[in-house]
């Protein structure tokens, strides 16, 4: 089982791959940067080389990086569009110290302008900064709908990747409380969400999950994530979601409200639910 949790103390590779050991997991995900702010640390190579040393050793799954969710790439203002694509710059610079992960980003909120506007400036932006010789794969995440945020249904995402040049740097990332607040029920019907999402994006798009519980009912729109097993999908359905043929194989990040030691349990449950 691929599976591990959000870090927020990014003090350097080292320490967090130490974590995430420590957690029992075998990947993990983290933000490039203070989530809040912009500002990012800088990278030390002794530090990146111990931990692909780390990563080795251990047989890591794909890491994914998560990029400051206070970027708008579709923002009516091309100020705010610009630091969004600097960011991005940036980041994608900066992962390929660690090469061939995933860098995972809201598509963003089109802030009235039109889910179609939005669309085409994400992808728009994505076009800019992708290029051929990079080894990071993009991913998209699944979101909940909650303002005007683009990406809460799969023909959103599967619209912005057809207007990207270079589709094979790109992914979805599926977000199990984002898409049950978005609207797709799998508590009841998983595999039919499922085959949605392989008939309209393909799952061979599919490259990282977020397993998170949610705190609010079904297509509520609001995306706050719960502990796995706490809310409204329940542990049935997280049982369900991570031994489903289609999703077994695929790494599960959690981004449930733990500190390290709440990950630590969660990540063992989980593998104790899982069919090897
Ligand atoms: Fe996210
Ligand atoms: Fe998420
Ligand atoms: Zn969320």
């Amino acid at each position: 089982m691929k599976i591990g949790c959000h870090l927020s103390a990014a003090e350097g590779f080292v320490p967090m791959a130490k974590q995430a050991l420590e957690t029992g997991a075998n990947t993990f995900q983290f933000f490039t940067r203070n989530p809040r702010g912009f500002k990012a640390k800088k990278i030390e190579e002794e530090d990146v080389k111990e931990f692909l040393e780390i990563v080795k050793k251990n047989n890591f799954a794909k890491l994914v990086a998560h990029a400051p969710y206070t970027i708008n790439p579709c923002s009516a203002d091309k100020r705010v569009r610009d630091t969004a694509k600097a960011l991005f710059v940036d980041d994608l610079k900066r992962m390929e110290y660690i090469p061939g992960n995933f860098y995972n980003f809201h598509p963003g909120s089109h802030v009235g302008q039109g889910a179609e506007i939005g669309i085409k400036m994400t992808a728009e932006l994505l076009n800019e900064v992708l290029k051929k010789e990079q080894t990071t794969t993009v991913l998209l995440e699944t979101m909940s709908g909650k303002g005007s945020e683009i990406g809460a249904s799969f023909e959103e995402l599967k619209q912005i990747i057809d207007l990207i040049d270079l589709k094979d740097k790109t992914g979805v990332c599926l977000d199990t409380c984002h898409i049950y607040d978005g609207g797709y029920d799998i508590v009841n019907d998983l595999d039919g969400v499922i085959k949605q999402f392989d008939n309209i994006i393909g799952l061979d798009k599919l490259k990282a999950i977020h397993l998170n519980d949610t705190k609010n009912p079904f297509a509520s729109h609001k995306d706050r994530h719960e502990k796995i097993g706490e809310g409204f999908l329940g542990i049935e359905t997280i049982k369900r979601i991570i031994n489903h043929p289609k999703l077994k194989e695929i790494p599960f990040l959690l981004e449930t409200p733990n500190e390290i030691e709440g990950y630590a349990k969660e990540i063992a449950l989980l593998k104790s639910f899982y069919n090897e």
